[in-house]
């Protein structure tokens, strides 16, 4: 069973968050996905710290 990445905020999967949603680190609103700490970051900070989605998990 694949694990559910849950917004921190809401407890929703990311489809279903209606949060606010701006990057943890450098709050752009760029390209934002949700990782697995349930925080949300921006195409850049995601591949400069290598956090994965849902998807390439
Ligand atoms: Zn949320
Ligand atoms: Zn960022």
């Amino acid at each position: 069973m694949e694990k559910q990445f849950l917004c921190g905020v809401c407890n929703q999967p990311e489809k279903q968050c209606k949060c606010i949603k701006y990057c943890a680190l450098c709050q752009s609103d760029y390209g934002l996905r949700l990782t697995e700490d349930g925080q949300f970051y921006c195409n850049d900070c995601r591949e400069a710290c290598d956090y994965k989605t849902q998807d390439t998990a």
